[in-house]
């Protein structure tokens, strides 16, 4: 399991809104996180707040030993971190969870992203460059202000396309709608891939259903311990070969799941058992 560690804040940006980007000394989050994977993590060293709260590794810096998050500050947790001076420290458990798998080859890598959602796919597009790939990156909020990693995506050279509902920046309304206009211009073989609030990871999940393409979330349940002991992350998730639906930790079997596999509040079984029924019947 990877150590707990007292860690420093090295740089701290303060963006607008609610939103702020943290950078912490920890030389394994620094040389061994990928894509997708996360840290539990809060502000100080003492007993107070009792709980880490997890958050997606936005960069890292093996060279400097450093890592960064993009944080919106909800709650008593993530604001404790948000204030946090530079130099001051943090209680930091990680690299955890499962990451994001990469395409298939000759599959292009279609990111979809809401609001704080986009945080794994910056160290995603720069994994995919290493591989040679290529990549789309299609990004909603609300307002422009939920918008605010799109220079690191657009120096890399990849395509960014926002979306936010109040038409401040880019489509006008849903991050889905560009997606769909996207894939009906018929641009060949892609795995979607989607981050950021449930309904948004749900529709699409029902885009990739619909194409009949594959899909990957990375789910966001509240999260105790980040480690598979407390069970407060479980979600339903069903394999094509399994009658009934399983509760699975997201902490260390996902966050990042097959999309097919998970059963979305209301529905009684997975895409992928769906699938499987349908095919022996
Ligand atoms: C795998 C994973 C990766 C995550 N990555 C990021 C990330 O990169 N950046 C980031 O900012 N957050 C991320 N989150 C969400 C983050 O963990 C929560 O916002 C945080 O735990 C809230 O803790 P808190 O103590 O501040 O708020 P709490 O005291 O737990 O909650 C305070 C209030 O905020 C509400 N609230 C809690 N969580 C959210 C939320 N996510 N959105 C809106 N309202 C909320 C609660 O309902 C409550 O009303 C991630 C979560 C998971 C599971």
């Amino acid at each position: 399991m990877p150590a707990n560690r007292d860690v420093a804040l090295v740089a701290r940006e303060v963006l607008e809104g609610a939103y702020v980007l943290l950078t912490f000394r920890h030389p394994e989050v620094a040389r061994e996180a990928r894509a997708g994977q996360f840290v539990m993590i809060k502000a100080g060293t003492s007993a107070d707040p009792p709980l880490r709260r997890p958050f997606s590794i936005l960069a890292v810096d093996p060279e400097r030993e450093t890592f960064s998050l993009f944080l919106k500050a909800v709650g008593a947790g993530s604001r404790a971190l948000a204030d946090l001076p530079p130099g001051g420290a943090a209680q930091c458990v990680g690299p955890l969870g499962r990451p994001f798998e990469p395409p298939s080859d000759g599959s292009e890598a279609l990111m979809v992203a809401g609001g704080y959602g986009i945080a794994p796919f910056l160290l995603f597009v720069r994994e995919l460059r290493r591989a040679g790939r290529t990549g789309r990156v299609f990004y909603g909020g609300r307002t422009v202000a939920d918008l605010q990693v799109r220079e690191p995506f657009t120096a890399l050279g990849v395509s960014l396309v926002p979306a936010t509902e109040d038409g401040s920046l880019g489509h006008r309304g849903r991050v889905t709608a560009p997606l769909e206009e996207y894939l009906d211009g018929g641009p060949g073989p892609a795995t979607l891939y989607a981050c950021g609030p449930d309904a948004m990871m749900r529709a699409v999940a029902r885009v990739a259903e619909r194409r009949g393409l594959p899909a990957q979330v990375s789910l966001d349940p509240w999260m105790g311990c980040g480690v598979g002991t407390c069970l407060g992350c479980v979600v339903r998730i069903q394999r094509p070969d399994e009658p009934q639906a399983k509760y699975r930790c997201a902490c260390t079997e996902g966050p990042v799941f097959d999309a097919a596999t998970v059963v979305w509040p209301g529905e009684a079984a997975s895409l992928a058992r769906r699938r499987a029924v349908e095919v022996k019947g």
